[in-house]
């Protein structure tokens, strides 16, 4: 089909399927180039529905980057919900950009974003609704190169057969090489073009990998088995973070978070060793305060949203925090801006940040203690004090906020009954808190999540819990969470299984992801798409254990299925780590002391090229938020 032909269909679709504004494209920002003027073309694509993928900074910014070039273009695509797959599979339509209705496979390259493994799925429906064989080795150099980016990509095994190429890390400057590289290959065949492209930092190119077991299943070895590939792809680090996306095309549709972020921090040193996000992003590189306030200035005249978030893994532990919310306060407070800052740190958040918050809507205020007793928090390396967070709360409750959301995790190493009971009663006593400035107008709405062991991370040795012990913990907080006041929300454990034996896989759990698929799984993050009856058969017809996965525990010099990716953060370091938690030994966050993590040997060779003095291992700034946490106390406590 014709790009004109798909605009005639879309006719008459969209009057029958939910959301409409989701297939049409055509919102203010989006970018439109002139197909016979540009020499190549890339199709951006996001494995959900557009509501969702709206709302990713990451394939954001790649759009951003590649149509800032006069000679390339990036056009938008997402999965069609079910009811537009059927209509689109009962007249064998294409899978189409936004932008112009070209379908998926008149581009020369899919940029697939993957930040999390329950799009593993969706990413096989895509590929397939493009009219793509799934499989790599089935493409040819006819089809678009399919490269996929993002966090679940540090583990890239489980989707080695279905992906050309990886890229490890921060894919800002990585995409443009391989679209250079492929431009220049053109006139050769898949093949011979990859071997190039695997010459580039970064990509991992899986055809040129061989996986060895040993006879109890654990990997024995991972092999290149061409001159070209390297025996480690190390990450890509940006030194300097490229400029903010300030061009945020407005949707049609209302997206999961109706706002415009802006990233002013990149990476995090706090070193809580369940924390995938906080391992692969180091080093920390943070945007200066005037970047972004002219970034807020530019979003605001071109785009008219009416809240925008200052995005990062721990904001408050952003150097100039303080000046940059007195700064915005100053400068966009008349407009009535909503600043939303989604992740403070208990142990960083100052009431002079609280104050500068202003007086939007006070909706929640998310703390994260992760765990509810000092044991355990020293186990994941998240120290903070009892006191201090009864002492933040009723700091938040005192400036007006009447809802705080508090995130905890079960599951955790080492972890018993009474860790769990503490969760309701530090919840009971938050509460409590509120209910002297509030009375029954206070809440407490408690998350509870499952812990999984993350690859990369101090915890990756570990086993996940008992799903009955999971459960009867569960069943034991939403007992005593039915009170007045306090609310609990949770993560399906079976679908935290999923996550955890998917972020674990080895190279056999492809087939097990194309089994699932073809049995009908898709949307797996949306709770009522979630097919576990289809995951536990493709496990079982592949002769796989998922307890293997997700339920064993690690020796301690066992090769991992993502041996061969290194984040620069070395297993030495990891290794001591997690035999420090086994003892209950906490570090402090390495802006005050550095561990020797391994970051700062790769940005030594990074340095030689980007003289820059953005960016510093460790930065100096963590000292000063401390100050000012404690300088500005309210005279009451
Ligand atoms: S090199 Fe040191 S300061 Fe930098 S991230 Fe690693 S431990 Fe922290």
């Amino acid at each position: 089909m014709t790009p004109q032909q798909i605009e005639v269909a879309l006719e008459r679709i969209l009057p029958r399927v939910a959301k409409p504004g989701r297939y049409t494209g055509g919102e203010l920002n989006q970018v439109v180039k002139n197909w016979d003027e540009i020499d190549y073309k890339v199709a951006m694509a996001f494995p959900d529905v557009y509501d969702i993928g709206m709302s990713n900074l990451g394939w954001m910014v790649h759009y951003d980057i590649i149509n800032k070039h006069r000679n390339l273009l990036a056009e938008r695509v997402f999965c069609p919900w079910d009811d537009m797959e059927a209509a689109m599979r009962e007249r064998n339509m294409p899978l189409f950009s936004l932008e112009t209705k070209h379908p998926v496979r008149d581009f020369d390259l899919l940029g697939i974003t993957l930040p999390y493994e329950q799009l593993f799925t969706n990413v096989l429906n895509l590929l397939n609704l493009a009219g793509l064989p799934v499989r790599a080795a089935d493409r040819d150099a006819s089809h678009p190169l399919v490269v996929a980016g993002g966090h679940a990509c540090y583990n890239p095994e489980p989707m080695a057969p279905f992906i050309d190429v990886f890229v490890i890390g921060e894919g800002e400057e990585a995409l443009l090489e391989i679209i250079g590289t492929m431009r220049a290959a053109a006139h050769l065949d898949r093949e011979a073009q990859l071997r190039h492209v695997a010459q580039i930092d970064g990509c991992y190119v899986p055809r040129f990998y061989d996986v060895a077991y040993h006879p109890d299943g654990t990997v024995a070895a991972i092999t290149p088995n061409v001159p070209e590939a390297p025996p480690r792809i190390l990450k890509r680090i940006v030194p300097v973070l490229p400029p903010p996306v300030t061009d945020f095309i407005v949707p049609f549709v209302q997206t999961v978070h109706n706002r415009a972020p802006i990233e002013i921090m990149r990476g995090c040193t706090h070193g809580c060793r369940f924390c995938h996000a906080g391992m692969v992003t180091r080093p920390v590189r943070e945007r200066p305060v005037e970047d972004v306030l002219s970034a807020m200035q530019t979003i605001i005249e071109k785009t008219g949203y009416e809240e925008i978030a200052l995005m990062s893994l721990s904001s408050s532990d952003y150097t100039h925090v303080l000046e940059l919310t007195e700064e915005v306060g100053r400068r966009f407070g008349h407009l009535g801006i909503n600043l939303s800052l989604p992740s403070l740190r208990i142990e960083t958040v100052s009431t002079q940040l609280m104050d500068n918050l202003g007086d939007g809507r006070r909706t929640g205020f998310t703390l994260a203690p992760e765990a509810a007793t000092e044991k355990m928090r020293n186990i994941i390396n998240k120290h903070v004090t009892h006191e201090e967070l009864l002492e933040t709360a009723r700091e938040i409750y005192r400036r007006g906020w009447r809802t705080i959301k508090l995130y905890f995790m079960i599951g955790h190493p080492m972890e018993e009954m009474s860790d769990v009971e503490a969760i309701a009663d530090l919840s009971r006593q938050v509460l409590a808190e509120g209910r002297r400035f509030h009375n029954n107008q206070a809440a407490v709405n408690a998350g509870v999540s499952t812990f999984i062991p993350k690859p990369h991370t101090p915890f990756q040795w570990e086993a996940m819990g008992r799903m009955e012990d999971i459960r009867d913990k569960l069943g034991y907080l939403i007992r005593e969470f039915r009170r007045p006041g306090l609310k609990l929300s949770w993560n399906d454990p079976d679908e935290s299984v999923f996550e955890g034996i998917l972020t674990r896989g080895d190279r056999r759990l492809a087939e097990v992801v194309e089994r699932a698929w073809r049995k009908g799984a898709r949307f797996d993050a949306w709770f009522d798409h979630f097919r576990c009856d289809a995951w536990y058969e493709a496990m079982a017809e592949e002769g796989l254990d998922p307890a293997f996965y997700s339920h064993r525990q690690r020796s301690i010099d066992e090769i991992f299925p993502w041996e061969h990716i290194d984040i620069a953060v070395t297993r030495r370091y990891l290794t001591k780590d997690y035999l420090m938690s086994q003892r209950q030994e906490t570090r402090v966050d390495c802006r005050e002391h550095c561990f020797a993590c391994g970051i700062l040997p790769k940005l030594k060779d990074l340095r030689r090229e980007t003289p820059d003095e953005a960016w510093k291992c460790p930065p100096v700034t963590k000292v000063v938020n401390r100050q000012a946490r404690r300088s500005v106390k309210s005279p009451a406590s």
